[in-house]
């Protein structure tokens, strides 16, 4: 059905659409505007695309691709993301600057995990 084809079509800041942050087994998607507005902001510095490889992940779908259990990507806090072009160390300081309270530093695989989690900071890597 065509209308399926474009639900959560919606632009929510220049250069970034909702979809792109539904989880892709149904298509639901949860997203906090904090974490909006800082992913926003590290646009802005990096003049230059962020890929969301995983948004919100709903609780079967986290399950099925070994997500931690209550994972911050299946409350809408959480956005694991990929930068071309960019030093993976380079782009971890800049998301320090930005202050996102959860960063993971995924190296093998080339990508930040990045939250707004309301608890204490934390920082790990793979
Ligand atoms: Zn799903």
């Amino acid at each position: 059905m065509q209308m399926l084809n474009s639900i959560n079509n919606i632009i929510l800041a220049p250069h970034f659409n909702l979809s792109e942050f539904a989880c892709p087994c149904c298509r639901r998607v949860m997203l906090h505007p904090k974490l909006l507005g800082k992913l926003v902001e590290l646009r802005n510095v990096l003049e230059r695309p962020v890929y969301i490889t995983s948004g919100y992940r709903c609780p079967g779908y986290n399950q099925k691709i070994g997500g931690v259990p209550n994972s911050y990507h299946c409350i809408g806090l959480a956005a694991d993301i990929k930068v071309g072009d960019i030093n993976l160390i380079e782009l971890l300081e800049i998301c320090e600057n930005i202050d996102f309270s959860g960063i993971g530093f995924y190296e093998k695989k080339n990508f930040l995990h990045l939250d707004v989690r309301p608890t204490k900071r934390s920082r790990w890597r793979e």
